[in-house]
């Protein structure tokens, strides 16, 4: 078990089954600690078949990801991808649909499940901002090394369905 005591009343936690170890129970409140997957976000931005990445400077230091974060408890998926992608790189941009969704197993102590969208620039000014050191647009011949490997397989899929 990742954890042993109850977040609401600081009782012990203990096996509530015996298949579920990511379900503990207190032993004092019954307070079911469930523990599931968080929601990461992505947009695609596209230019002349070139794909905008950005380089990591925090976790995964100096790789390169297609800009993304998480989506906050009380927050809507779509604007989640909105203000990612304009603190990473001071662009605003629309959301249109959804390219892909995969689970992250990058993180051993939090898997995360990724939806990857499309967007286009609205307005704004390209900058890296946040936890980005360079933004710039990439042919698919020159993607650098990439932080996740799920970025690998949206990029794959750019490339095969021609947007790249
Ligand atoms: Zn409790």
């Amino acid at each position: 078990m990742r954890y042993h005591f109850c977040p609401k009343c600081g009782g012990k936690l203990g096996v509530n089954h015996p298949k579920k170890i990511n379900q503990p129970k207190c032993t004092d409140c019954g307070f079911i600690f469930y523990q599931n997957p968080i929601v990461g976000v992505a947009a695609i931005v596209i230019k002349d078949k070139k794909v905008l990445l950005g380089k990591r400077n925090i976790s995964f230091k100096d790789k390169w990801c297609i800009p993304c974060g998480y989506v906050e408890y009380d927050e809507d998926v779509r604007f989640a991808a909105q203000r990612e992608f304009f603190e990473e790189t001071g662009l605003h941009v629309g959301i249109k649909q959804v390219y892909e969704v995969h689970s992250n197993f990058h993180n051993p102590a939090q898997h995360t499940v990724g939806i990857w969208f499309l967007a286009e620039v609205i307005a704004g000014e390209l900058k890296a901002n946040d936890d980005l050191s360079e933004v710039d647009y990439f042919a698919f011949e020159d993607i650098p090394e990439l932080a996740f490997e799920t970025d690998g397989l949206v990029i794959n899929k750019l490339k095969a369905e021609n947007f790249l």
